[in-house]
């Protein structure tokens, strides 16, 4: 459990630090802005959507740790899925950071995203780690409105 929690905090660490693909997407075809309120998290999420692939996927805003190191994690593990994997791993996700994806199979499937398993013991980070992922799907789906966590 504590080399779990030292990986953890050394992803989110790095993630919060250097975050990938943050920035503006030139050419993207969708987008949408999330807020949580709980926490002052704000992200612009960004998608080049063809093809039925996310052939780019990028983000902006500010927000604490863990929601920047969500959504970079997000956008490393979103490049190259097409719409119905995305919606597979949106759905993984978020069953994982509330806790009722325990099944090892399963976060192992997920991959480096395994790592965002502990928030589920923190509720009160949940919607940060989820702000990005709610925010992508709104962009996906085209709504092009603010997704909130609330
Ligand atoms: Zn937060």
């Amino acid at each position: 459990m504590s080399d779990l929690s030292e990986l953890y905090q050394q992803v989110i660490l790095d993630h919060n630090k250097s975050p990938r693909n943050f920035r503006k997407l030139e050419g993207a075809n969708r987008t949408a802005e999330g807020y949580n309120p709980l926490c002052g998290d704000q992200f612009t999420v960004y998608v080049k959507f063809e093809d039925d692939v996310i052939k780019d996927i990028s983000f902006q805003g500010s927000g604490c740790a863990i929601s920047k190191a969500s959504a970079s994690l997000m956008t490393a593990s979103l490049k190259g899925k097409t719409e119905g994997e995305a919606e597979i791993l949106f759905d993984r996700v978020r069953k994982m950071l509330i806790g009722e994806l325990d099944t090892k199979s399963n976060l192992h499937e997920l991959g480096k995203l395994s790592i965002l398993s502990g928030v589920c013991n923190f509720p009160s980070r949940v919607k940060c780690a989820s702000l990005s992922w709610h925010t992508f799907h709104a962009a996906l789906k085209g709504e092009g409105k603010l997704a909130s966590t609330e």
